[in-house]
């Protein structure tokens, strides 16, 4: 079996383009399809994703599946990366002392009612979460450089997490979480085997 000589191949291609009686036609500029303008929309606006859909996540439904299970709303913010209104949620200003809120996508446990604080800017807010439940992506859509926290068990998008805004917690940690990426449980599950 004999290879292809690809370093001679390169050679060629490099004289080929190299040689200027032979000037590039517009159609060698342009190798990539255009794409479709409602794909372009979504990514300028977020909705559609970044690097965050690439990484594979335990629960790999799709999103015919998570169509079916979850409302118009719940699949726009947790598989579409959208927002919520602020001041609108409905664990906006919610404020147990025990309990746990879990992914309204996968069911996972993701904070502790003992995580929650009032940070007055209209979404849920947390200063930590269950240890390994978020994982965290940089966002760099709408012109901005944020840090996109998802579900670490089924990719779900549930905010942004902010950082050194000065809230007086042990962390000086915002997680900017929609209310309806999330349930709340009032009874403390045992998240955290051992
Ligand atoms: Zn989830």
């Amino acid at each position: 079996m004999r290879l292809t000589p690809v370093s001679s191949i390169l050679t060629r291609t490099i004289s080929t383009r190299v040689n200027p009686s032979q000037p590039f036609r517009l159609a060698t500029l342009r190798p990539v399809p255009i794409r479709p303008m409602s794909s372009f929309l979504g990514s300028l606006f977020g909705s559609s994703s970044s690097k965050s859909s690439n990484m594979s996540y335990p629960d790999q439904r799709t999103n015919d599946e998570w169509q079916a299970i979850l409302n118009k709303e719940q699949f726009r913010v947790l598989r579409e990366k959208g927002t919520e209104a602020p001041g609108t949620g409905k664990f906006n200003k919610h404020a147990p002392e025990t309990g746990v809120y879990t992914c309204a996508g996968c069911d996972v446990p993701l904070y502790k009612a003992t995580h929650k604080f009032s940070s007055g800017c209209g979404w849920p807010a947390y200063f930590d979460s269950i240890p390994g439940a978020v994982v965290r992506h940089e966002d760099r859509t709408l012109g901005m450089a944020r840090i996109e926290i998802v579900c670490a068990n089924c990719g779900g998008h549930l905010g942004h997490v902010f950082k050194g805004e000065g809230y007086p917690t042990p962390t000086d940690e915002r997680h900017c979480v929609n209310s309806i990426s999330l349930n709340f449980s009032a009874e403390d599950k045992p998240v955290e085997k051992k």
